[in-house]
């Protein structure tokens, strides 16, 4: 499994410091405080390849450099740490070379489908209305998501975005065919679990609804991303912790379903 960092905020709407996000994750996940074995029993120690961090520069040409890197990361299945939200769809045209349109898992408070934010179509706020009107996911299922306003709840029925209703955030069970794409906004949980972001939401998941979800995934994931940390926003480090067990379990699933 290949672990690429993207050092990149510039897309941030509110707060920059995401892009300090991949060098905390890694921090917390070689820590002394824990091991590197996944639920299921994955040993992740030699399991990961870290291909260490690219930072894409600015501007357009940033989105294409991520694009770039982002395709050499996917000779197999790859793990992306942002960043901010808006490095998606640039990974997203990259999985597309590789894979056609794939079915996409979406965690994340925010739907992410504004059609312009702060005048920027490729904001933070905006990745899954590129993606869709790119057509580069046959399926984009959204799980978490408590912020609809008006504008995003049109762009959701025009793009058929499927959101799981909140009530049913405890019993949904993923039904995505492969290949699929988990893409991973940390504020998709609750902040009492995960303060450490730019867009504090309340009433979000837990640790262990997320993780009930992707443990129940069934169909081959060709990659992820793990996005939103911003550690100038964390408390004590736990949510650069949650994103290290985040990696080990999204992983060893990944690991698991392309075996
Ligand atoms: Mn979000
Ligand atoms: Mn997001």
């Amino acid at each position: 499994m290949r672990l690429l960092g993207l050092r990149y905020d510039e897309r941030s709407s509110h707060l920059r410091g995401a892009a300090a996000a991949p060098p905390a994750i890694r921090a917390a996940l070689h820590s002394g405080a824990s091991n590197l074995w996944a639920e299921d029993g994955t040993d992740l120690e030699g399991f990961l390849e870290d291909l260490g961090d690219v930072d894409p520069g600015t501007g357009d040409a940033a989105l294409d450099a991520i694009t770039a890197a982002a395709e050499r990361a996917l000779a197999g299945p790859a793990l992306f740490l942002g960043g901010d939200h808006s490095v998606t769809f640039p990974v997203m045209r990259a999985v597309a070379r590789r894979h056609g349109p794939v079915s996409i898992l979406h965690f994340d408070a925010h739907p992410d489908l504004y059609d312009r934010y702060d005048g920027d179509p490729h904001s933070h706020a905006c990745p899954f209305a590129r993606v869709m009107e790119a057509g580069l996911a046959r399926r984009l299922v959204q799980f978490g998501i408590r912020t609809l306003n008006g504008h995003q709840r049109e762009q959701a029925a025009r793009f058929g975005v499927e959101i799981v209703p909140v009530d049913d955030w405890d019993r949904w069970v993923p039904d995505l065919e492969g290949p699929c794409y988990v893409s991973f906004d940390l504020d998709a949980l609750d902040p009492a679990f995960a303060p450490g972001v730019s867009h504090r939401e309340p009433g979000g998941l837990s640790v262990r609804q997320a993780l009930r979800v992707i443990h129940a995934l069934r169909a081959p994931v060709v990659g992820a991303d793990l996005v939103e940390l911003n550690p100038a926003q964390d408390v004590a480090g736990v949510s650069a912790v949650v994103c290290a067990k985040l990696v080990k379990e999204l992983a060893a699933r990944m690991g698991k379903l392309s075996a």
